[in-house]
């Protein structure tokens, strides 16, 4: 049960996932959580250097999707910047939003990643489906108060698992 908690891939850092190893395990779309992954919660637009990275995945040839629990005035503005579709208010970690998402960008379970900062949303979510799971240290900023009083602290203990069970795996 706690593997749908372990994220596939685990980095500090957006930059640090290889675009190529990506699209060599078959993957061809990806869903970005929107807070704290691509944009800080507390900005309107999205960091420079991370919009050139989402332009270079799509000229890689992925199809990316937002798919964020935030409200629609918010995340269709980031999307609408970025020139991507999105799924706002989408309840994560519901199956149903991810299943829309990736009916958006005509991408199949087997062939999808979802990138994103938290566990109990982004990661269940996806795993819930077997998609790819990347989970990435958030962005600086302002959290939401409940994120920041009770899921980082439940993510700090899954955390010590997953490296516990990493460790065992070597
Ligand atoms: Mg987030």
């Amino acid at each position: 049960m706690i593997h749908l908690l372990y994220p596939k891939l685990y980095v500090q850092s957006l930059f640090e996932i290889d675009q190529d190893d990506l699209y060599r395990r078959g993957i061809r779309g990806i869903l970005f959580d929107l807070d704290n992954t691509i944009v800080p919660r507390d900005r309107d637009c999205c960091p420079e250097a991370i919009t050139l990275w989402l332009k270079k995945l799509q000229q890689r040839g992925f199809k990316l999707c937002i798919v964020s629990n935030n409200r629609p005035s918010r995340v269709q503005a980031l999307a609408a910047a970025l020139g991507v579709p999105a799924v706002h208010r989408a309840v994560k970690p519901v199956k149903r939003s991810f299943i829309r998402a990736m009916g958006l960008i005509q991408t199949a379970p087997r062939e999808t990643a979802v990138i994103g900062d938290q566990i109990f949303t982004d990661v269940l979510g996806g795993n819930r489906l077997g998609l790819y799971t990347i989970l990435v240290t958030p962005l600086p900023g302002r959290e939401f108060w409940a994120t920041r009083m009770i899921s980082r602290r439940l993510e700090k203990i899954v955390l010590h698992c997953f490296k516990k069970a990493c460790d065992a795996w070597k």
